[in-house]
Parts: C-alpha cells; sequence; structure tokens
C-alpha cells in the first residue's frame, strides 16, 4: 500500500488525524524496513501498516498510530530507538520502546509464559496503548500466520489464545478478542473448526433470513410508539465463543439461542428500556434471560440490554438493545476514553463520559491490585499464573456492600472471599454473613447483585475449614498467612 492509499483510509477512519506526523511515520518505516520481506514473501513494511490501521480502527491517537508504524524498526533493523526519539519525540520513543521490550520474550513453557504476562501487566500500567499496539500487531500476525512453520504456529496461536485475547477482552475490545480468538481456533483445535464451521454454515444463512423477516415487523412495531431505530441489524456469533458456549450445552446447536442475535441501536436510554418493552409485547421472554448490563455492567464495561424471546414461529431469538455512545463504547472499549477526549467539540453527555471515565478507572485499580499482588514472594509462578486464569480471566460477579460500594469477584465466590476483599482484618474476623438481610453459610456461593454484610467478631481467627471452599488466592493466600504468622 502506497503513502497516499495509506493516508486515505487513516483520514476516512480518523478525520482528524495528524497528517504530517503520519506521513513522516510512514516514510521513516518504509526507509528503514526497504528490502526486507514477510515469511508469506510480501514486503515486510505491509507488516506495520495493518498494524497502524487496526490502530486508527480502534480510534487511537496519532502517536499510537505513528508509534505502530514504527514499531518493529529497532528490534528489525540498525536504527536505535535514540534515532526515533531525535526524530519523533520522548513519547513516540518511549511507545517504540515498550512494544519492543515486549517483543523480546518468547513463550517456552510455563514459567516464561508467566514472566510474559508479567511484562504485559506492567506495561499496561505505565502505559496502556503499547499493550494495544502489541494487540494490533498480533492481529496481523495472526492474519498470517500461515506462511510460519507448523510448531510456531502452535505457540503463537496459543499464546494468542490464551494471553492476547483474555487482555483484549479486559479492555473490552470485544471485536478485537473475537476476532483474535478466531484467528487462532484451526490452529489449535483443527478437527473441531472444520466440523463446527461446516455445521453452522447454514445455520447461520437460514437464522439471517429469519431476521430479515423479523426486522420490518419490528420496525412497524417501535414506530408505533414512536421509537425511531437508528439500526437493526444481525450480528452472528463468533466461531471460537460458539465453540466454547457449546461445551457447555452438550454440543447441541438447538440449545444456543444468540447464535445469530438482533442488534438494534436507538437515540436514548429511555428509548432503549421502552425498546424492551416493545420486544416484550410483540413475544414472551423466556424467563431469566432478560440481562441489563447497562444499570448493571460486566466487570470489562459491556453495556447493553439482551433479552431473549419466543419470536415470529416459536423461533427463540436474541435482541441486544443499546444506544449510540454505549454501541461505540463496547466495540472500542476503554479506548473510548482517548477517543472522546481527543474530539471535545463532540457533544456527548456527561454521565456517559464520566462512566466511561470511571470504567478506565477501574481498569487501572485492577492492573495496581495485580501489581500490588505479584510483589507478594511466596508467590510460584504456577501459582501465579493459577490465579490469574481464576481470579481476573473467569467470569465475575458484582455484589454490594451495604453502603452500595460494588464489589467485582470471580463467579462462586463466598462471602470469606467477599469478607478478605473489604480488608484483611475483616477476613480474619469474619464469623457470619447474610445476603440481602438473610442469614447466608461462609461456604455459600454469592449470586450477583446480593448486598453482603459481614458479621465480624474481634479475637476470632480464620477457620482452616475455609481452605477448602474459598475462590480467590486473595483470600486463601491471607488465611495461610494467618496461620503462617501463629506458627512463627
Ligand atoms: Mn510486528
Amino acid at each position: 500500500m502506497n503513502q497516499q492509499t495509506f493516508l486515505k483510509k487513516i483520514l476516512e477512519l480518523q478525520p482528524k488525524a495528524d497528517a504530517p506526523l503520519i506521513q513522516e511515520a510512514y516514510d521513516f518505516a518504509l526507509a528503514a524496513h526497504a528490502g526486507q520481506k514477510r515469511k508469506s514473501g510480501e514486503d515486510y513494511i505491509n507488516h506495520p501498516i495493518q498494524t497502524a490501521l487496526t490502530l486508527a480502527q480502534i480510534k487511537l491517537d496519532s502517536k499510537t498510530i505513528a508509534a505502530g508504524l514504527l514499531h518493529d524498526v529497532v528490534d528489525d533493523t540498525t536504527l536505535t530507538n535514540e534515532e526515533i526519539k531525535n526524530k519523533f519525540g520522548n513519547e513516540i520513543a518511549q511507545l517504540v520502546e515498550g512494544v519492543t521490550k515486549l517483543g523480546k520474550i518468547k513463550y517456552r513453557g510455563l514459567e516464561r509464559q508467566v514472566e510474559n504476562l508479567r511484562r504485559m501487566f506492567l506495561a499496561m500500567a505505565e502505559d496502556i496503548r503499547v499493550v494495544l499496539i502489541k494487540l494490533a500487531d498480533r492481529l496481523h500476525n495472526m492474519q498470517t500466520l500461515g506462511a510460519l512453520p507448523t510448531k510456531k504456529q502452535k505457540r503463537i496461536a496459543l499464546e494468542t489464545l490464551e494471553i492476547y485475547a483474555p487482555l483484549a477482552y479486559r479492555l473490552g475490545l470485544g471485536e478485537l478478542k473475537g476476532q483474535l480468538e478466531d484467528l487462532a481456533f484451526p490452529y489449535i483445535f483443527p478437527q473441531e473448526y472444520e466440523w463446527l464451521t461446516k455445521l453452522v454454515k447454514d445455520h447461520y444463512r437460514e437464522r439471517e433470513k429469519y431476521l430479515e423477516k423479523i426486522k420490518p415487523i419490528l420496525e412497524k412495531e417501535l414506530i408505533r410508539e414512536n421509537i425511531r431505530p437508528l439500526e437493526i441489524n444481525s450480528r452472528a456469533k463468533h466461531y471460537y465463543s460458539l465453540f466454547k458456549k457449546l461445551q457447555r450445552y452438550d454440543m447441541d446447536l438447538n440449545k444456543i439461542y444468540d447464535l445469530v442475535a438482533c442488534r438494534i441501536i436507538v437515540p436514548d436510554l429511555e428509548k432503549a428500556y421502552a425498546t424492551l418493552g416493545v420486544i416484550h409485547q410483540c413475544w414472551k421472554p423466556l424467563p431469566g434471560r432478560i440481562k441489563d448490563y447497562i444499570a448493571l455492567p460486566k466487570p470489562n464495561g459491556y453495556r447493553s440490554i439482551h433479552t431473549t424471546v419466543f419470536c415470529k414461529d416459536g423461533k427463540i431469538t436474541e435482541f441486544q438493545i443499546r444506544t449510540p455512545e454505549i454501541h461505540e463504547q463496547t466495540e472500542y472499549g476503554i479506548v473510548a476514553h482517548w477517543f472522546y477526549a481527543e474530539q471535545k467539540n463532540r457533544p456527548i453527555a456527561k454521565d456517559a463520559l464520566n462512566r466511561q471515565i470511571n470504567s478506565v478507572t477501574k481498569e487501572l485499580e485492577w492492573v495496581k491490585q495485580l501489581r500490588e499482588w505479584q510483589k507478594e514472594i511466596h508467590v510460584s509462578p504456577d501459582e501465579f499464573l493459577e490465579s490469574l486464569k481464576i481470579d481476573f480471566f473467569k467470569d465475575r460477579i458484582f455484589v454490594f456492600t451495604p453502603k452500595g460500594d460494588v464489589i467485582d469477584l470471580p463467579e462462586g465466590a463466598t462471602p470469606v472471599d467477599f469478607a478478605y476483599h473489604i480488608h484483611t482484618d475483616i477476613g480474619n474476623q469474619c464469623a457470619g454473613a447474610t445476603a440481602d438481610g438473610k442469614m447466608i453459610a461462609l461456604d455459600e456461593e454469592l449470586k450477583n447483585g446480593q448486598v453482603v454484610e459481614i458479621i465480624a467478631k474481634k479475637q476470632k481467627g480464620p477457620n482452616r475449614k475455609w481452605l477448602e471452599f474459598v475462590k480467590t488466592n486473595f483470600a486463601r493466600n491471607r488465611i495461610k498467612g494467618w496461620f503462617r504468622e501463629k506458627s512463627d
């Protein structure tokens, strides 16, 4: 792609981008990689170009796009970071340096993988844009993975599935996460991939046709209630996420209701809830399938209203309702924060902005917590990895303190986990608990939305039996720590 075409594409994605800066970075990268080829045989420059385009697509700022163009310059050519600093300034040089450092670590067994994760998170805490460049870089590497030897393909695909896709999810980049997983899927589970794609091909087509029929019916009903939808379209589930869901539903495709969902975008929140009402007036909802992720967002910031109904001809169908702001945030996740900051003259609701900033801060708190916890010396690399999987990448629940603070815990967490999450002393003194005002056992699983109160007794210590049911490693380590100190 020549400079002119590239710049045109960037400006289409971001009309306000700093064109002279990006142009300069393009020329610099082109000269630095001159004559180099990728394993696929194409000119090397195509790789940084694609990386930069992905960054522009997820609405990152011009400096990050420039750093995306330069991300392999220090690694693969004779140029140094000093030269980048002289030409492009400190900020861009630091981004490139961060990416170069992350690139030095290769996945070699468990211990190296843990080291890799650690560095990722540390980089993230310093400047999250470094991780975003790495994700865009990985996306293009996955798209061209076919050119590499089989053994390498497997390693890179596995790393993508275990590290990069969960990171993208955590950052609220749902679409990118789906793409990374679908690209890795055929390399890790080739037979399952073939089986699944064959199986759903006809289903996808059939469901899309069906939703085309639903669309005008719904539109008519909405307009009757004075709701003008900005968009109604269908969204097919990503293959890998479907595969994982099938594993939980006896591999039975008939039990999956959101294979193709109908997405409706309406002007504001009031209309979003009104739309839910209209859908339920037309079609009977399935009990327990109404999910208000707007009132109670997912831990990664995902917001939307979902409902599943017995639709026309009794077909079970999922609807997803959003406003334009919410839709952008679910597409761009954490990045929406910079996007809105850069476009200050764009009018947006103040509380929407506050919510975005809150969700960014929440992420940073999460990273801070992780950093603190890494410092604890008695955590071995295996334990660290295991904890990451259990504590951070699994489904989360939200419960509330009596004061209304939201506490984010892994699914299956108990009152003891909750107590240690509040404070180590509260954990150690935990004598009983109530959920929504009723007494519950200390080993009972907490449920989403409960208000939990801990009954604490001073001078009381933890019980060794707690180790059998606590879910978070944080609580486990605190309990063990208490007994260790006592035996000293
Ligand atoms: Mn690269």
